[in-house]
């Protein structure tokens, strides 16, 4: 059985406790590899490690960081056809996603920040003839990047290359569910030549790795992506320490269609966002509120498409909607469903779990579901599912449909589709979300601010809110006279 290791100090390491998680295939319920069962003793080699690198690393220049960085894009992209598949083996995700959005993006990730580095500036501030104040950027230290099982390699480098860039070392965590590129990308970050500790990963259960990494006292900043509850004891125990917080966490989006829109663009549009990944993307829209005056016909044409999708294995190139990550996962969906019939929603489309014949038998698989008759304040509507269920209003007026949206505790992003310009910046400043996407969805420039309002996060990440994040300002006043 293949086994994935913790990268520490450069050397690919066992956990010191020697014990090992199953990693499951979500596509054939099949243990297919293991994964160290790491705790605080692995995270403290792993700080320590981390310790002794950055002293070389934050000293040395831009242009070295920059190199090493673009370096390991690179490498991604020459391995790309194998992260890719290790990615849907390891997700259950369509073979053709991961080769499509989650390793490019990856790529880009690495590449993005090792250019951005190049072309921060920081500023200069001129009291008087004699007086003049300029401002230095130093890196923080050694500083923790926890991420999510969803996209696996896109998170975690999107975390990871503007701390690097920025000359952090780093100890990181992916999720146990979905370790396997991590560790692919570790091998690459040493075949790119990045410095041992540079780059730490210590592979285990979140509630022993990521909490020792979350309390180590010397690990001066956390950059978290994950759920609300998970982001809520991270701040528990980082606040008091002081430490910065990035906090990328859970959404519950709207997707609103006005009845002036291009309809077919916002049905397709709505499918997208609806059900890729299995709708485990923090972005997907899983509510859908439609103007009253177009509900049924975009409702007929929505449900055609979505029955259209196909499920299946996620290795076949035609495959929509691959299997959920876990066992665990699919079964809490599925309790959804079974809520929303107990709030009096009707399915309008799927609905039932998925067993397929052959080599993915015992996957877990589910039919992407529309459901439809609930209120927009029942606790389907309010809490993340986070799977391939989506529910669908009608709604009559702007001022209602800002309501309905903003019900939930959430505020991470929001699309429109709206043919009128007017309506769709009124809508953007009355949405509480940090994204707003108009007539698209899940188009993504590096450089613009990601994140999320209300209890979807604090804090943005991309472009210089990364670079800001991972430095610490210093102000330098001097008196030239
Ligand atoms: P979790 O919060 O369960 O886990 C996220 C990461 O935190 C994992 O690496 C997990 O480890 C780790 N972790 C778990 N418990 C602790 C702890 N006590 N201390 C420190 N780390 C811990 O989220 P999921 O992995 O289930 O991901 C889905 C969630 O992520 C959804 O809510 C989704 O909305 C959100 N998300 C948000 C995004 C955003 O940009 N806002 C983007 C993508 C997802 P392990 O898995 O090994 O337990």
């Amino acid at each position: 059985m293949e086994k994935i290791f913790n990268y520490i100090g450069g050397e690919h390491v066992p956990s010191n406790s020697n014990e090992w998680i199953d990693n499951y295939n979500p596509s054939n319920g099949s243990v297919y590899s293991l994964i160290p069962d790491s705790n605080d003793q692995d995270v403290e080699n792993a700080q320590l490690a981390a310790q002794k690198a950055f002293v070389s690393w934050s000293a040395s220049s831009i242009s070295v960081r920059s190199k090493v960085i673009q370096k390991i894009a690179i490498l991604i992209d020459k391995n790309s056809e194998d992260l890719a598949l290790a990615e849907s083996i390891d997700n259950g995700k369509p073979l053709s996603l991961a080769k499509k959005v989650d390793i490019p993006r990856a790529s880009s990730n690495m590449s993005f920040f090792a250019t951005a580095i190049l072309h921060d500036s920081s500023q200069s501030h001129q009291m008087s003839k004699e007086e003049i104040n300029y401002t230095l950027k130093k890196p923080i230290g050694v500083v923790g990047c926890i991420s999510p099982w969803n996209l696996p390699l896109y998170l975690f480098t999107w975390k990871i290359a503007p701390a690097l860039a920025a000359g952090n070392t780093v100890v990181a965590k992916p999720s146990e569910i979905t370790p396997m590129t991590a560790f692919l990308f570790s091998k690459i970050c040493k075949e790119a030549g990045l410095p041992p500790g540079v780059l730490n990963i210590v592979h285990g259960y979140g509630p022993k790795v990521g909490a020792a990494i979350t309390k180590h006292p010397e690990i001066k900043a956390i950059s978290f992506t994950g759920g609300t509850n998970t982001g809520k004891e991270i701040a528990k125990v980082a606040a008091p320490m002081f430490k910065k917080l990035s906090l990328e966490l859970g959404g519950k989006n709207p997707n609103i269609i006005f009845d002036d829109c291009d309809l077919d663009k916002a049905v397709s549009g709505a499918v997208l966002s609806s059900f890729s990944n299995q709708g485990q993307i923090c972005l997907c829209g899983s509510r859908l509120f439609v103007q009253r005056k177009i509900y049924d016909v975009f409702k007929e044409k929505f449900i055609k498409k979505v029955n259209e999708l196909t499920i299946g294995d996620p290795l076949n190139e035609k495959t929509k909607i691959g299997a959920l990550v876990s066992k665990s996962h699919l079964e809490k969906v599925l309790s959804y469903i079974h809520l929303a019939k107990q709030e009096g929603g009707s399915i309008i489309a799927g609905g039932k779990q998925v067993f397929l014949e052959g080599r993915c038998e015992n996957g877990y698989f589910l039919q992407p579901t529309v459901i439809e008759g609930l209120s927009h304040d029942c606790r389907t509507n309010q809490e993340e599912i986070f799977g391939p269920l989506v529910t669908i209003m009608p709604f009559d007026s702007e001022q209602q449909v800002v309501q309905y949206a903003n019900s939930t505790i959430y505020g991470l992003s929001s699309t429109v589709w709206t043919n009128d310009l007017n309506k769709a910046n009124r809508m953007s400043e009355k949405l509480q979300s940090g994204i707003v996407w108009i007539n698209c969805w899940l188009v993504r420039d590096l450089r613009t601010p990601f994140g999320g309002v209300k209890k979807s996060g604090v804090g943005r990440e991309g472009g210089f809110y990364a670079l800001n994040f991972f430095t610490e300002p210093t102000n330098v006043c001097i008196n030239i006279n």
